[in-house]
């Protein structure tokens, strides 16, 4: 399955020759991919989203754990497990391409609040030649574990926790409130009891 990826390598790291990479956002940490980045500024140029193929990037998150990879908006940053680089390659472009998905369907519905894994990122996904893509975060040997526990994920970055008894009182996602709100629990990073 890896035969289609040094091409795409190849024809990327050529096409990336003399590409300014955008600014780094502050709120990303990890460690910058310029062949993925590219990438997804040709897929977004290619969609007409100008302001996010200046300014998508891509990086690998070592501090992930079960979560493949998860998109942020509107810092439009992208972060990989660096963990999916021990799956087939065809996962790490089908995890680029379901959170550049994400990303599209936020810069095309602007300020307006859309569902996460809705229509317009079905549509999205399409776009980007994914039809049909599972709403799953987690990394693919990751996932039948996940089944057997309580598991809460977060509805803003998708970052999923398990825990073998169920959490007694709310708690917030760890990464978001320490990017958004000083490390402080905020609400709107609840993490939320995923069904079964
Ligand atoms: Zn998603
Ligand atoms: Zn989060």
């Amino acid at each position: 399955m890896g035969r289609r990826e040094p091409q795409l390598e190849f024809r990327w790291a050529s096409w990336f020759r003399g590409f300014k990479a955008p600014a780094v956002p502050l709120s990303l940490s990890g460690e910058g991919d310029g062949g993925l980045t590219a990438w997804c500024a040709e897929a977004a140029q290619g969609l007409a989203l100008h302001e996010l193929a200046r300014k998508v990037r891509v990086s690998w998150n070592p501090r992930m754990r079960t979560t493949a990879g998860r998109a942020w908006w509107p810092a439009r940053g992208i972060e990989l497990n660096p963990k999916l680089k021990d799956c087939d390659p065809d996962e790490i472009w089908r995890t680029l391409k379901h959170e550049l998905a994400h990303l599209v369907a936020y810069e095309r519905s602007g300020r307006r609040r859309i569902v996460p894994h809705g229509a317009e990122w079905q549509l999205a996904c399409c776009d980007l030649g994914i039809p049909g893509e599972k709403i799953y975060h987690n990394l693919p040997f990751e996932r039948r574990r996940l089944d057997r526990k309580h598991a809460y994920a977060c509805g803003h970055c998708f970052e999923t926790i398990q825990r073998v008894r169920p959490l007694k009182r709310a708690v917030a996602c760890y990464e978001c409130c320490r990017k958004f709100n000083n490390g402080a629990y905020h609400e709107r990073f609840r993490l939320v009891k995923k069904k079964a």
